[in-house]
């Protein structure tokens, strides 16, 4: 077996393990190959808990202080970590990872939560996160040896390009134990070309023996991967036990873990069947309720939506509900289904027989549904090469459904699209942009990778007009919008665009719990939504661990507690796990009082980095919340017409043209409103700055820097949102 060339080792004692928390972090720079062990003290637990808050005070602290620091810059840090609940074989969903840079796509601190088991298998192997700064000159792997106390620098200059060779090279190379001890960490070729980057984290798939993976897949971490000539990480830990972990009550957690899991195993098959098609249950729900994004967010369902449903899923996915498809060891949702067998019609793997992770909801919707390919074939195939590149598929779905609405209305033909036929529909002419990107070249590779944003900027030079751009290019922030139709639900306006990354569901997921469930229905309710569902979220990112088995299966009795939404016998079970693992004692509310702290740091982060003001959750793109053309709204004209109406409007005499118009004003305002709503409720100014009084009762005031931050916004005002939308704002 070929063997690379060690570039540095580092030798550590691998300590044990405390009440979930190894009590130190791994720090890598590939500028100088410096590998060093930082310490974790009670402070630093006792105001970011774990997870993503020490991976965002890890940055606070190691990017420069006195410069707005760019996702290329040497200095930016990718940090991964697990989090103090994290790789605890007896609970479901313990298995995660949280990853953060500066993106690409917003200039801000992006996180990703991600299954597979690299997380765990750092805290083991003696580290709560780890923190990547510098560049390396040439393409390097970085090992860390759990079982034996060492981290090793190697040359990468002999691995293959895509994500799936590489993990199988770097599984023969460094296992113990057929591969079942490591979790590889690996881009691909698209991810050196697109700012829209993802990491893939393998797991291992004990049905089939052999490595599965699951994607962090927003705001182009995975760009930032490569741009430091990173190829991938890897972590290898023979065993995992509960001891390992050595919480304060064992039987504690597995008492707690065996009431959750022996609930979802009794309960799944009775709800929403997440071991027999995972999230893929989700379509035929979203296009009943008019929520599922068809053809670029137009319209929230379609005819041919049929073609993506679960039973068509359940069909194609291999075996599924017959045993293991877990991304973490005892996860008993069990949801990652996969598809054996399947072979592309395009591209370098054309007529091979591979296999395919997934789909999972936002990719058939964001690869389907909202590109117009209602073909389960073309929604495949673009999940594999976009794993297997390192593309986010929701990136990648939602600027195409920009791109084939542009062609499609006739703003934009083949010359700015390097000859494709962008059209709705077309899954061939999809994968051939993809394709391009991975080669570096074309239109895929030279603007379409760079996302939404840029490619307004770049069509600009076609003539189109700007404020179609800006209303139908669904991005805010910078990121593009995941897979879901936020026009007739305003607390999901707010959840996308009030999110700290940009809009990306999992930190306010309110869609399912506003239009099916309509369990905020007054104004008042949607902005205490806005505090509590973001703060709530954002704990899993805290501890390691996975989101799903909160409330994608639920107590039978749940609908007759006082708050559903809120899962409140789950919100007990966590408080028990945390108090368990921790010994610190621990009641449903303390939950959401340690996210809080990091919510509102990230917050203080994000105005550090220069776009963390109301400005910058401001100006939404219009089809987020509302009708921009006359077709749209004569599609759903009963419906406007009644709201108009409801709002004191005399309709009579008005064109649709006229009744659009005034639709908007008023949504407009709404979203206005909200944004006080919510921010007050926050307790930030009217410029979404925390106060000093909040920052305080949080307990952050210690943090170096973060105060001065807060005194020198806090008497800033908001900006007149009557202005357009301008690149200042973002870019
Ligand atoms: S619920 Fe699904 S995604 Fe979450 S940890 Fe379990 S198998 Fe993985």
């Amino acid at each position: 077996m070929m063997v690379s060339l060690m570039l540095k080792e580092f030798t550590y004692d691998v300590p044990k393990i405390e009440r979930g928390y190894a009590n130190q972090t791994l720090y890598v720079n590939l500028s100088t190959n410096e590998i060093k062990v930082k310490p974790v003290d009670e402070k630093m637990k006792e105001t970011f808990t774990g997870g993503k808050g020490f991976d965002l005070w890890l940055m606070w602290n190691g990017l420069p202080k006195d410069k707005v620091v760019k996702w290329d810059d040497p200095e930016n840090e990718i940090c991964i970590a697990s989090g103090p609940l994290g790789g605890v074989t007896q609970y479901p969903g313990a298995g995660k990872s949280i990853v953060t840079t500066i993106s690409p796509m917003t200039g801000i601190p992006i996180d990703s939560n991600v299954g597979g088991y690299f997380g765990p298998h750092l805290k083991f192997s003696g580290f709560d996160a780890m923190e990547i700064q510098g560049k390396a000159n040439s393409d390097i792997y970085i090992f860390i040896d759990g079982d034996h106390g060492k981290v090793q620098i190697y040359d990468a200059s002999d691995l293959p390009d895509t994500a799936y060779e590489i993990t199988r090279v770097l599984s023969e190379r460094h296992t113990e134990k057929d591969g079942k001890d490591l979790s590889v960490v690996s881009a691909g070729p698209g991810a050196e070309h697109a700012w829209m980057g993802c990491l893939n984290f393998s797991w291992w798939d004990m049905r089939r023996n052999m490595p599965r993976y699951k994607q962090a897949g927003r705001g182009g971490v995975g760009t930032v991967f490569r741009n430091k000539r990173i190829k991938a990480l890897v972590c290898k830990i023979q065993k995992i036990t509960l001891d390992m972990n050595n919480p304060a009550d064992p039987d504690g957690v597995k008492k707690v873990g065996r009431e959750h899991s022996s609930e979802i195993l009794e309960l799944d098959s009775k709800q929403n069947r997440m071991r027999v098609v995972g999230t893929g249950h989700l379509p035929s729900i979203m296009d009943e309720f008019d929520l599922l994004p068809t053809r670029n967010f137009r319209t929230g369902s379609d005819p041919e939506a049929k073609n993506l449903f679960g039973d068509v899923w359940e069909k194609i996915f291999t075996n599924p509900g017959k045993g293991w498809d877990g991304c973490w060891r005892p996860c008993a949702i069990n949801c990652s289904h996969c598809i054996e067998g399947f072979v592309p019609k395009t591209g370098p793997f054309k007529g091979k027989t591979v296999l395919v992770d997934g789909p999972e909801y936002e990719t058939i919707a964001g690869c389907g549904s909202n590109i117009g390919v209602f073909d389960p074939h073309y929604v495949a195939e673009m999940n594999f090469y976009c794993d297997a590149y390192g593309i986010d598929t929701i990136s990648f779905g939602t600027t195409m459904a920009f791109v084939m609405e542009l062609f499609e209305e006739g703003y934009i033909d083949e010359k700015a699209t390097g000859g494709h036929k962008l059209t709705w529909g077309a899954g061939e002419e999809a994968l051939a942009v993809l394709h391009e990107i991975a080669e570096g070249k074309g239109f895929g590779g030279e603007h379409f990778g760079k996302g939404t944003h840029y490619l307004k900027g770049y069509f600009r030079k076609f003539g189109v007009d700007e404020q179609i751009m800006q209303d139908i290019g669904m991005e805010h922030k910078g990121l593009e919008y995941s897979e879901y139709m936020t026009k007739e639900s305003l607390a999901q306006q707010g959840g996308y665009g009030l999110a700290l990354k940009g809009p990306q569901h999992d930190e306010a997921w309110l869609i399912f719990l506003d239009m099916v469930h309509n369990y905020m229905p007054t104004f008042d309710q949607k902005a205490e939504a806005l505090h509590w569902f973001p703060m709530w979220r954002t704990w899993f990112g805290l501890n390691g661990l996975c989101k799903l088995p909160w409330n994608d299966v639920v107590p039978a009795d749940n609908a007759q507690t006082d708050e559903p939404a809120k899962v409140p016998k789950h919100i007990e079970f966590y408080a028990r796990f945390f108090e368990a693992m921790t010994g610190r004692p621990t009641k449903g509310d303390d939950l959401v009082g340690m996210s809080e702290k990091v919510y509102n740091f990230q917050r203080i982060f994000n105005i550090r980095q220069g776009k963390g003001l109301r400005i910058n959750d401001s100006f939404i793109p219009y089809r987020s919340a509302g009708p921009v053309t006359d077709w749209e709204y004569k599609s759903r004209q009963e419906r406007y017409d009644t709201q108009l109406k409801e709002s004191g409007i005399d309709i009579d005499g008005m064109t649709t043209t006229e009744k659009k118009d005034k639709l908007r004003e008023i949504r407009e305002e709404r979203y206005r409103l909200l944004t006080d709503a919510a921010y007050k409720r926050r307790g930030w100014t009217r410029n979404g700055v925390p106060t000093l009084d909040k920052v305080k009762a949080l307990g952050l005031d210690w943090i170096p820097g973060l105060v001065d931050i807060v005194k020198k916004h806090t008497e800033s005002q908001p900006p007149n949102e009557t202005l357009p939308a301008s690149d200042e704002a973002w870019m």
